[in-house]
């Protein structure tokens, strides 16, 4: 019997780094929300251990990055052997970024820093809340159960499914999983060896079916990722796929922690239902190889939080939430796809070694880390940007995340770069005029009211045509999204273009 009902605004289940993440950007936007967790206390266990230099951008942008860069180390390559011989390596030392390729850091290292970070917002994690049902059709109340066995409803207007992959919501609202089991029992354990016969900042893979992997991490113990059906592994275990592939003898002298897994490649049919919108693992999963999920699930949090804060004040919510799906569900089956293709080609006994790794060459480097890192992610098909782009071979085309770059504006307090901008939680609209005279039009510096959308800074003028920003976009008239999105690229001057975009989310131009 449901004894209590409390009403909210969005209600985020799960707080793992999906849940967190769309918390810290609703709490930004000055939403208010509540996160639970059937969990009573953090698990303390970590899964993932690289953070991306796309999810980084974001974080920064909420405020959290410096303490994640300051608790990790950036990873510089990815070195491959057959057997003891190492034969290439990818150079991740290289990106279109200021934040680091891949930075080593665990999950619940991640995790504690942003809980943290959201209690300076005065919002808390409830633990010991348990998800345990909803209407199919996603409408109504969330009913929960606490620790103590008394149940309650939670009535919010949007609810982020962000329970990982066993996701209660999911599986009540009969969304399906497509995708395969990968056959066979996978093992992550950090081991404590007497020595690292590697560079300090390499990631080692081995070409050989057991997918063997292994990654320093901060404190001084080793990741390692292998093929074991085992459901115990001991010291010994360990050992032994230490001796069959290192190139120097290495002692592992402890098991500090290990974690059992089956693993899937699959992507949700669709990424929302009714009221609710599923994120990270809870829509999609993947086997560790390339270190995405956790990345994917911090991004979709992302795009979902400000759509969720547009949503409140918008008269066309429902055209701006079912871009969620429209942007995120390709973007998250090309990277699950590549990621599946890769597993299959290294776990397949048949292939030849040669054959289970193509190198990047040096030239590629950079696009190859774009595109595994996310930098270079593009909306493709999405409802709310204006793919008019007046340019003709723009550096961020729309659809893409324009890059941190310093600008000078028409404002008191001149902020250095584009991501404390959008740091304050709302789009950024941009002129940039032409430098060989075009007029601009007058600008409005003043505008934007006093909420985060639309835009805290209102129209803003790169004054200076050698600003960074002003050479990565050209001159043109820009609108910006929170994710940091170009949404609409227009001539100089052409803010009918921006009052368009603003008026397809159903908000007022500023
Ligand atoms: C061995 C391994 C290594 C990995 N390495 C990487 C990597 O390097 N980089 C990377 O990007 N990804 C990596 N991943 C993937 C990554 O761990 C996951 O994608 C990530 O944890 C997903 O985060 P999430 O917040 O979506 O879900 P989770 O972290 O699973 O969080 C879900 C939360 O929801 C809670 N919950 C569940 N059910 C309920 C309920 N009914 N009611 C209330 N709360 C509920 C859970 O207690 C949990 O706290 C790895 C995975 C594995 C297995």
């Amino acid at each position: 019997m449901t004894s209590t009902v409390t009403q909210t605004p969005v209600l985020i289940c799960g707080s793992g780094p999906t849940g967190l993440t769309a918390a810290l950007v609703l709490s930004r936007a000055g939403v208010s929300c509540r996160i639970v967790d059937r969990r009573t206390a953090a698990s303390g266990l970590s899964r993932a251990t690289g953070l991306n230099a796309r999810s980084l951008e974001l974080l920064d942008q909420l405020g959290v990055a410096d303490r994640l860069l300051a608790a990790g180390f950036p990873l510089t390559k990815n070195s491959y052997l057959d057997g003891r011989e190492v034969i290439g390596c990818d150079d991740l030392g290289v990106i279109d970024s200021d934040m680091p390729s891949l930075l080593a850091i665990s999950e619940a290292t991640i995790e504690d820093h942003m809980t943290s970070h959201l209690s300076d917002f005065g919002i808390r994690v409830e633990r010991g809340v348990e998800v345990i049902g909803m209407d199919p059709h996603g409408e109504g109340p969330v009913t929960v159960r606490h620790a103590d066995g008394r149940l309650a409803d939670i009535d919010a207007r949007w609810v982020v499914d962000a329970e990982g992959a066993h996701s209660t919501l999911r599986e009540r609202l009969d969304i399906h999983l497509i995708g395969e089991p990968v056959p066979g029992g996978w093992v992550a354990a950090d081991v404590i060896t007497d020595s690292w016969p590697f560079d300090a900042a390499d990631t080692p893979n081995w070409l050989d079916a057991d997918v063997f992997w292994a990654q320093p991490l901060p404190g001084g113990a080793i990741r390692v990722f292998f093929r074991h059906d085992a459901d115990e592994l001991t010291v010994r275990d360990v050992q032994a796929q230490v001796d069959a592939r290192f190139p120097e003898p290495t002692t592992v002298l402890s098991v500090a922690q290990a974690g059992h897994f089956r693993l899937r490649h699959c992507v949700v049919e669709s990424l929302a239902r009714g009221s609710v919108f599923l994120a990270g693992d809870a829509a999609h999963q993947c086997s560790p190889v390339g270190g995405r999920g956790m990345n994917l699930g911090i991004q979709d949090a992302a795009n979902i939080g400000w759509k969720l804060a547009v949503a409140g004040e918008s008269t066309r919510p429902g055209v701006v939430l079912a871009s969620y799906d429209a942007e995120r569900r390709p973007v998250d089956a090309d990277a699950i796809g590549a990621v599946a293709r890769s597993f299959a080609r290294l776990a397949d006994p048949e292939v030849d070694p040669d054959h289970r790794w193509s190198p990047a060459s040096p030239a590629d480097s950079v696009r190859h880390n774009d595109t595994s890192r996310d930098i270079s992610t593009r909306y493709l098909d999405s409802p709310i940007i204006d793919y008019r782009d007046h340019r003709t071979d723009p550096a961020v085309p729309v659809g893409m995340r324009v890059p941190n770059a310093a600008l000078s504006v028409a404002r008191d307090d001149d902020p250095s770069d584009l991501r404390s901008l959008l740091a304050v939680g709302g789009h950024v609209v941009l002129e940039i005029p032409d430098p060989r005279g075009v007029p601009a039009v007058a600008v409005d510096a003043a505008a934007g009211g006093s909420t985060a959308h639309p835009p805290a800074g209102g129209r803003l003028t790169v004054q200076d045509p050698d600003a960074e920003l002003a050479r990565i976009l050209t001159p043109g008239t820009y609108a910006i999204r929170p994710d940091g999105v170009l949404a609409c690229a227009a001539p100089p001057g052409a803010y009918d273009r921006i009052t368009d975009y603003f008026a397809v989310l159903g908000l007022e131009s500023p």
